[in-house]
């Protein structure tokens, strides 16, 4: 198989050459198995230069019954292939991107903003849930039920649900896909992806070129290119049997009414406020740095940011200091063209946005220890101070590089604060007690907690996921996969007709 020259920057300042990071198979094209000419495009942009990176075809939201007639036939085949095939095409998609690993990295770093390092991070991550999603394929089937008659064999199996609608965000667009795209498929069902508009290469047409290439029969993955329109229409489309939503709480509620309303299973993977303690004998340098990383690790825009520092007063001087000196210090640029922490926000009006909350919240009696600014799309590393309840930076997510300190008593204090939102996705404590952190982490409503870490970690074989605001109560990762994307069907079996009285 021929390599494809990638990239072919406007700049013309990058070649390598690459199966999967291939502009001429997706531009201006959607994928159903087939690479479809489509009558209008959608421009991909990289936010830190306003480069157009590709055009993807964009979807036309009235076609979606023919996607979703394809996806059905095809699955109907790729469910009775048996689970060592399906499992070796999974392991085929995670080997291509391993070999085209550099080239991929550098496109999520230019589409999302992020740095290298998360680049790095999000393409070991969609490499894991590849395979781990061909591991799900040894685990059992379904059990064997206590049958009364004993001429008679009673089993529940575990079946696919058929054709499963994913829904994913720009932040992590590859990684947030595939988490939900590689079990989906892995167990038997068929995939319509829709990624967000602003990361359709490597969260949809990049993903599609790695399938067709490991050899997933046509129609079991498709990829649709849109906004909501495109979104609701897989929602609302017949035949798709369940919908995978990660994004905002606000769309989140639109599509959960929507799949209700069409009878449809739904995975809510929501919005986050996440909770870091600091209590007052953690270890201050460390905490610094681990809080810094929660607020600022790809410019604040991850659903587990650290979202409110709750610090005891006795180390608040100390704390606020030592973040405001990381904060300060961090390089803040172009991360495909230079070494820097601290990338693009996604687009003008999230920067916008959170410079409304930084300075409605200062409005409101906060102060600024460090930030504060932004340059175009580049936001400062912010610190705030003397946050309380009430104010925008202390209830809203912010999904920008901003640090809210609230300053508690004790951690009774500490703890009511930290469960003071309508979120529930992660949280953290920091103290030089076990027995304490133990005793604290243990009270956090939330789905994910740490102690002597900060709040943003994600693996493929951990149960991933929040509540209220923060979801539905779905659980990415590891055998609740196998919950979350297959039903059960009861069969009974008998060698002989059973016979009835009448
Ligand atoms: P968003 O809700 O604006 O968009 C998410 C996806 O939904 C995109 O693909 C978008 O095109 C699509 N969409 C928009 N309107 C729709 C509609 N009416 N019907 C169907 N689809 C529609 O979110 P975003 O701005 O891309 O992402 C940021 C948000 O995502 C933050 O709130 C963040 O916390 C959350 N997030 C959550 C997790 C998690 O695992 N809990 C992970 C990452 C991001």
């Amino acid at each position: 198989m021929s390599t494809v020259a990638i990239l072919e920057p406007e700049s013309g300042e990058h070649t390598k050459t690459s199966l999967l990071v291939s502009r001429d198979t997706w531009e201006g094209k959607t994928f159903n198995g087939d690479w479809i000419d489509a009558s209008d495009a959608l421009e991909v942009r990289e936010p830190a230069t306003g480069e157009t990176l590709g055009r993807v075809g964009l979807s036309d939201p009235t076609t979606m019954t023919t996607t979703v007639s394809r996806a059905s036939e095809s699955q109907r085949e790729w469910g009775s292939w048996t689970t060592d095939r399906r499992a070796q095409v999974m392991r085929e998609a995670a080997r291509l991107l391993e070999q085209d690993r550099a080239a991929v990295v550098d496109m999520i770093v230019r589409e999302t903003g992020g740095v290298r390092g998360k680049g790095e991070v999000e393409i070991q991550g969609t490499i894991d849930e590849l395979y781990h999603s061909a591991a799900l394929l040894i685990q059992p089937e379904g059990e064997l039920l206590p049958s009364p008659n004993p001429s008679r064999l009673s089993l529940a199996r575990r079946v696919p649900i058929g054709i499963v609608g994913v829904i994913a965000p720009w932040n992590f667009p590859m990684l947030l896909a595939m988490r939900s795209v590689a079990p989906a498929i892995a167990l038997g069902n068929a995939v319509i992806l829709k990624p967000d508009p602003q990361t359709s290469i490597v969260g949809g047409a990049l993903l599609a070129r790695m399938f067709e290439l490991a050899g997933l029969p046509k129609g079991v993955f498709s990829v649709v290119n849109g906004g909501a329109d495109v979104g609701e229409a897989l929602v609302a489309a017949k035949g798709v049997r369940m919908i995978t939503f990660t994004g905002s709480t606000a769309v989140g509620r639109r599509v959960g009414e929507l799949a209700g309303r069409n009878l449809k299973r739904v995975a809510l993977e929501l919005g986050g406020k996440s909770p870091f303690i600091v209590l007052d004998d953690a270890d201050l340098p460390a905490a610094a740095s681990a809080g810094a990383w929660g607020s600022f690790l790809h410019q604040g825009q991850i659903c587990m940011a650290s979202g409110r520092h709750i610090v005891q007063r006795k180390v608040a001087d100390d704390y606020i200091e030592l973040l405001a000196q990381k904060a300060a210090r961090l390089p803040v640029g172009d991360p495909f063209r230079s070494e820097v922490a601290i990338g693009p926000i996604i687009n003008a009006k999230q920067v916008e946005r959170v410079h409304k909350i930084v300075t409605d919240t200062i409005d409101a009696g906060a102060e600024l220890a460090a930030g504060g600014s932004f340059d175009g799309l580049y936001y400062k590393p912010t610190v705030l101070t003397k946050v309380t309840g009430g104010m925008p930076a202390y209830d809203l997510e912010i999904f920008g590089p901003v640090a809210p300190v609230i300053i508690v008593e004790d951690e009774e204090e500490a703890i009511r604060v930290a469960n003071d939102t309508e979120y529930g996705l992660s949280g953290a404590v920091q103290t030089g007690s076990l027995e304490r952190g133990l005793r604290v982490a243990r009270q956090i409503r939330s789905g994910l907690v740490h102690i002597n870490d900060q709040t943003i970690h994600d693996m493929a074989g951990i149960p991933f996921g929040g509540s209220g605001a923060s979801g539905n109560g779905s659980r990415f990762g590891s055998t609740t996969n196998i919950d979350e994307f297959t039903e059960w069907q009861w069969m009974t079996i008998g060698g002989q007709p059973t016979i009835y009285p009448f």
